[in-house]
């Protein structure tokens, strides 16, 4: 029997409504290009969101059209989260950071006519103009300079200010896709995920559970993470349904501080990456950041000593979280238990350290093979998969296969991980980093994360390379904090042989001047990999490596 409740439809556009009949008055502040803050108002952006949604609607689009937007984190990127999704189209942020090849992949598979373009992004979009007609462009310039058009493009404040500022949108299936992010393709080519408004509604009051992000009406709330990355970990829509304030910081990021200094923010989401750049500045001016009392890590795992340097150094609670732009995309968060106040200070990091437990919602299972369910005993190492109403059932414009879905409805993450008693999860490596040496794994996270508590090593990373004799043998690229004058393989084996066996030892150290990253601030293996290989090809064997991964 069907039970007898109200059937109203989970959309985007509800968040956006209660932000503003509940939290009218609170504040979405963006830094601009010439460092001065933006500050409007929910009611004003609501106002806006409809006058561009209008707007959108005279281009004379179709439902399910993709509308691409090459933005930064601002207040128009902001406007365009809802508008879009509004007129029954399909948002899609493009990753800026991408070639322009892979971009021209990605928006021909998209099919994406209407493009929304910030102007700080007008070098990166030319070349992307170089291969793509786009049928209607609208730039969104805060900065008043003069941007080379190439074709007949729209200004953002031209195209809305004339709109009316009423739009009724009446979505009345939840299931409509309502955004479309492809993944960073760190493991291969990039591939589409179509979110609907249900997945994104759902994960929203998901994460804006008091044991996930938890966030207030009373926070002030700055994402880091690009808009174009994974729909900013779904930040934007928990901040506002909860009445929080939202803190964009452009593309300034190195401001950061001073915007958390100026806005009071009290929680931030970002990398390990940008917190680790950004930590002596914090604590130099602890005293002016005094309000930031959360910040929420993942993307990568964040090291122990990163967790100590906050907590102690700072006084800032780290809450690291796991999960894919395939789930929408948060899956794991950690926070320690109850039952956890009684261990020392030192086993409460080693906790916190792990990628936490699952978000209500999400189910996680461990797998070895097709059928092989494996215990929750915090040592056997499988395939983590998931299930949940906000992660992907089928790549864009693509049949599932079994390399990603289970037969019986699971998402293959591609990470190695094992789950203890008390369901919190470990990421050991994705699968395709593994380090497969003399028939053995060697798990390049755990050493790249045991690294990172040497006081010497600013940031590193481990790769597997071809051996003829082991298969493949790992290798360490290091940035160091200050410059070395003893022989830093030595060191450095050295200092990993406290914790792993002889054979997980990288033969070789090289120090760099710099890792090159992906899009959103991830250590990019594959860029590295690319390197090695064409530097051992053109260097005979020679595998010195110096800054000149650009
Ligand atoms: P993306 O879709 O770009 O967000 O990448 C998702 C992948 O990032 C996951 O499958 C993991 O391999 C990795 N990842 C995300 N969060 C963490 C974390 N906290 N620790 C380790 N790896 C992570």
């Amino acid at each position: 029997m069907i039970g007898l409740m109200m059937n109203t439809p989970l959309t985007i556009g509800q968040i956006l409504e209660h932000a503003v009949n509940i939290h009218g008055d609170k504040h979405v502040h963006t830094i601009l290009p010439n460092g001065k803050i933006h500050r409007y108002n929910y009611a004003t952006l609501h106002k806006r969101v409809n006058q561009l949604s209008n707007a959108t609607v005279s281009l004379g689009i179709n439902q399910g059209d993709r509308i691409a937007t090459f933005v930064s984190n601002t207040f128009q990127h902001l406007e365009l989260y809802f508008a879009i999704p509004n007129t029954s189209t399909i948002l899609h942020p493009l990753n800026v950071r991408l070639s322009a090849i892979q971009l021209e992949m990605i928006v021909k598979e998209a099919g994406n006519d209407i493009i929304f373009v910030d102007n700080v992004y007008a070098d990166q979009f030319a070349n992307l103009q170089d291969k793509i007609q786009f049928n209607h462009t609208i730039l969104i310039n805060n900065t008043n300079q003069d941007i080379n058009n190439k074709d007949s493009s729209l200004e953002y404040e031209q195209f809305i200010s004339e709109e009316d500022c009423n739009f009724s949108h009446d979505i009345q299936d939840e299931n409509c896709a309502m955004a479309l992010c492809y993944t960073s393709g760190t493991d291969g080519e990039p591939k589409g995920v179509l979110y609907t408004h249900r997945a994104m509604y759902l994960h929203t009051l998901a994460v804006n559970h008091v044991d996930v992000f938890g966030l207030t009406e009373s926070d002030v709330v700055m994402p880091l993470v690009p808009m174009y990355h994974a729909m900013a970990w779904g930040i934007p829509f928990a901040a506002m349904l909860s009445g929080a304030e939202l803190v964009l910081h452009g593309s300034k990021q190195e401001q950061i501080v001073d915007l958390i200094c100026e806005t009071g923010v009290t929680v931030a989401a970002g990398v390990p990456t940008v917190w680790k750049k950004h930590l002596p500045e914090m604590i130099r001016r602890k005293q002016e950041i005094n309000t930031l009392t959360q910040i929420i890590v993942g993307g990568e795992a964040m090291p122990i000593s990163l967790i100590r340097d906050f907590e102690k150094e700072l006084g800032i609670e780290v809450r690291h979280a796991w999960g894919m732009t395939e789930m929408s995309p948060t899956g794991t968060l950690c926070t320690p238990r109850k039952a956890h106040e009684k261990h020392s200070y030192e086993k409460k990091l080693e906790i916190k350290a792990m990628q936490g437990r699952p978000i209500p919602g999400v189910q996680i299972r461990l797998m070895n093979g097709t059928d092989n369910i494996l215990p929750w005993d915090g040592i056997s190492v499988g395939e983590l998969q998931v299930r949940s109403p906000w992660t992907v059932s089928s790549y864009y414009n693509t049949e599932p296969t079994l390399e990603h879905f289970t037969e019986d409805g699971w998402l293959r993450t591609g990470d190695l991980a094992t789950i203890n008693s008390e369901g919190y999860i470990q990421i050991v490596d994705r699968m395709k980093s593994v380090i497969r040496s003399g028939g053995e794994s060697i798990s390049s996270v755990a050493l790249e994360t045991y690294l990172m508590t040497h006081p010497q090593v600013k940031d590193s990373v481990v790769i597997g390379i071809p051996d003829e004799q082991w298969g493949e043998r790992p290798l360490g690229v290091v940035v160091l904090a200050t410059k070395n004058n003893g022989d830093i393989t030595e060191i450095l084996r050295q200092y990993l042989s406290n914790e792993f066996p002889k054979f997980w030892l990288p033969d070789k150290f090289v120090v760099v001047d710099e890792l090159p990253k992906t899009g959103v601030g991830k250590t990019d293996k594959q860029k590295i990999l690319r390197m090695i290989a064409s530097r051992k090809h053109n260097t005979n064997g020679n595998d010195e490596l110096n800054n000149t991964y650009d």
